[in-house]
């Protein structure tokens, strides 16, 4: 999970990167950083650190980052590597010269091609699946770092969304054949933009272009683009169903939709599979917003915000002990007592996941005086852990993994509880029935891209915080 952004011909390069990466914020909160290319000798020039984009870079920082291209990322990390040696984008300097280099997704061969990187005499900066590329770009025989780059990705599986920027002056973007992650091309003035989400484009007032394709490397210089493909057959695209159920911001297009009109059918289509009879529905803040717009507007039932996000704390998610957790969820929403105070309530979330978020705000709501909670979810339940970049925990933190429904219900303790079907997730995401065009593992357990055993056990050990 990480937001990357890059642009190419424009006086301010590494400002307007600055400001692309406030709006993929949502993406990534741990680090942040740009790298920028000094027009005058080609220089790659970094700055990265630790924390939010607004907290990390200085007006001073900014102007030590001149030149007209530059590229940058959002990341969040799994708990055991975050570090700043993991910060992006990478800089690297090889025989062919220095290129950064910023990745969303996860590569699902990294630890197997790492292993046999390293026995070959490669020695390890980071503990980042990204480095792989950034050694078989430099071990590659080819000379030009176009060549360098596509050679790099044919050894590589799994989920990537990469921007990189060479010395030379190339700005470049590409995308893994199934298109996992998202990639978008825009245009703001003379400039050429790249960016994670459309999100960015609002806010730099750039023109949206269209997406970077699925196996495309687009590599611009001179005031222009040209495509290259990554392999010869394009194989289905798979693109993350995930990013439009949650990780996505609602003002985002991506995969040719609205985000925002994505969830809002999501929330139609599971009034329609689970109506319940309620007085009000509410949206478990910002997440569940649009699906619950949707519930209400279908089942005719008045939509109120029922729950107060506090926009002064971080993500909960993630935190390793469950009492913090608790605790993170009562310091970020807090009940509006007149608005749900005797009444049947539908509350509406975009997803479940270990069950500990639900549990506390079905209690909340009944603290503050609901008669009755019906929780509903505008997505399957989740019961495969994401290799693809999704932050999910272990399949045993699932708590779908292991229980029924009704036990997920009683574990939660509202009144009745119901998820949307796979078939009406890809209904409201305009895909056919059987998935086409999506990656949905995370409800399905159908993996597109198979993980090697190697990376299987150091992705769990990754997860649970011992690596
Ligand atoms: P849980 O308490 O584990 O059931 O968490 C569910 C809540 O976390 C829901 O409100 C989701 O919106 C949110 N959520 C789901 N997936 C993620 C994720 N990968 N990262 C951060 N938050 C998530």
């Amino acid at each position: 999970m990480c937001g990357i952004f890059g642009i190419h011909g424009h006086d301010e390069a590494a400002n307007i990167a600055y400001l692309g990466l406030h709006s993929l914020q949502h993406r990534g909160q741990e680090s942040a950083g740009v790298v920028a290319r000094d027009d005058k000798d080609g220089r790659l020039r970094r700055h990265i650190a630790m924390g939010l984009v607004s907290d990390i870079f200085s007006r001073e920082q900014l102007d030590r980052l001149p030149g007209r291209a530059a590229i940058g990322q959002v990341r969040y990390s799994t708990a055991g590597s975050s570090e700043l040696r993991n910060a992006q984008p990478f800089l690297f300097d090889y025989a062919g010269g220095s290129v950064a280099i910023a990745h969303n997704g996860n590569l699902v061969n990294a630890s197997t091609l790492r292993s046999q990187l390293e026995a070959g005499g490669s020695i390890f900066q980071t503990s980042s699946d990204t480095e792989v590329i950034v050694h078989l770009m430099a071990r590659s025989r080819e000379v030009d770092p176009v060549a360098r780059l596509r050679d790099a990705l044919s050894q590589v599986e799994g989920a990537y969304s990469l921007v990189l920027l060479t010395d030379d002056g190339k700005l470049i973007g590409a995308r893994d054949p199934h298109g996992f992650r998202p990639l978008v091309l825009g245009r703001v003035k003379d400039a050429y933009v790249l960016s994670s989400e459309t999100s960015s484009f609002d806010l730099i007032e750039a023109d949206f272009i269209r997406e970077i394709e699925p196996g495309e490397i687009a590599v611009i210089e001179h005031g222009g683009l040209t495509q290259h493909r990554l392999i010869a057959t394009p194989v289905e695209p798979r693109f993350c169903v995930f990013e439009l159920v949650y990780f996505a911001r609602p003002d985002s297009q991506l995969n040719g939709q609205s985000v925002y009109r994505a969830r809002e059918k999501m929330g139609t289509k599971l009034a329609l599979e689970a109506p319940v009879d309620a007085d009000v529905v509410i949206p478990v803040p910002d997440s569940g917003v649009p699906a619950a717009v949707g519930y209400a507007k279908q089942a005719g039932i008045p939509f109120e915000m029922g729950l107060i996000r506090s926009h002064y704390v971080g993500r909960t998610f993630i935190e390793p002990q469950d009492s913090i957790r608790h605790f993170g969820v009562r310091l970020k929403l807090s009940p509006v007592r007149s608005v749900v105070e005797g009444k049947r309530v539908v509350v509406v979330d975009d997803s479940l996941v270990r069950g500990t978020t639900s549990r506390k705000i079905v209690k909340m709501l009944r603290g503050a005086g609901a008669r009755e909670v019906h929780l509903r979810i505008s997505a399957p339940p989740t019961t495969h852990p994401c290799y693809y970049g999704i932050d999910t925990p272990t399949r045993s933190e699932l708590v779908a993994a292991s229980h029924t429904i009704d036990e997920i219900a009683r574990y939660v303790t509202c009144d009745s509880l119901a998820y949307l079907s796979h078939d009406g997730l890809m209904e409201a995401v305009g895909a056919a029935r059987s998935g086409a065009g999506f990656c949905s593992a995370c409800f399905t357990g159908k993996y597109p891209v198979a993980l090697g055993r190697q990376d299987e056990a150091v992705l769990v050990k990754l997860r649970r915080g011992s690596v």
